[in-house]
């Protein structure tokens, strides 16, 4: 009977997330935005892995952490979890403090997203985390991690575990930096020890540990 009970939760849950993104990704809120959203898939799963926003490369692969960023990322979760990056997509929602491309700023890096744009953007995820209730949240990088702890220094936060309350659910949050080549902070002192504290932390996490368990 419990079997039917969690049966049937789990499949409003699957249908909710199936409306919930493709109600996403007809998003057109921002019209400064240079791509349509990008979504991981209405993957169901209590962990969720936060991305600032997609680059270029993203929209036309439609995935996230589709190209450099994500080879690390996902060499992260292979070397400390377990877990290779088809596992890591099929077991983990993806996603993101802005679900689109920003473009890029004169300079030629990423524009960084504005304050109305994570706004805009900012009840996806809350209904993510309502419809998900995950029990732990991989904020990557400082701009999707200040969307759930102060962070004024990455020092401060890699490496350590939080308990958050969003959405009106309370979660654990493990911060990483982001993988991308652009900041070598994880590459060197004290950013790579942090990262490495890090990344055992989720190896450990229950939610984590079992999803890499029944891959095995
Ligand atoms: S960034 Fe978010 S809120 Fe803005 S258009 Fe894209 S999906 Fe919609």
């Amino acid at each position: 009977m419990r079997t039917a009970h969690r049966a049937v939760a789990t499949t409003t849950i699957q249908t909710q997330l199936d409306q919930h993104v493709t109600a996403l990704l007809g998003c057109r809120r921002c019209p400064r935005m240079k791509s349509t959203p990008v979504s991981g898939g209405a993957i169901v799963s209590d962990v969720m892995i936060i991305g600032q926003a997609p680059g270029p490369r993203e929209p036309v692969l439609q995935r996230p952490f589709a190209h450099t960023a994500g080879k690390t990322l996902f060499r992260w979760f292979e070397e400390f979890c377990g877990m290779n990056e088809a596992t890591v997509r099929s077991k983990i929602y993806f996603a993101a403090v802005c679900r689109c491309f920003p473009g890029k700023n004169s300079g030629g890096t990423d524009r960084v997203p504005t304050p109305d744009e994570i706004r805009n953007c900012s009840s996806w995820m809350d209904d993510e985390i309502e419809i998900l209730r995950p029990s732990l949240v991989i904020p990557v990088g400082r701009l999707a991690i200040m969307q759930f702890i102060d962070c004024a220094k990455l020092e401060k936060v890699i490496g350590r575990k939080f308990r958050v309350e969003r959405a009106r659910h309370r979660f654990e949050v493990i911060p990483l930096p982001h993988p991308s080549g652009a900041s070598p902070w994880h590459k060197i002192s004290p950013g790579k020890e942090l990262l490495r504290r890090a990344l055992k932390l989720i190896a450990r996490h229950s939610a984590v540990a079992a999803k890499a368990a029944s891959e095995s």
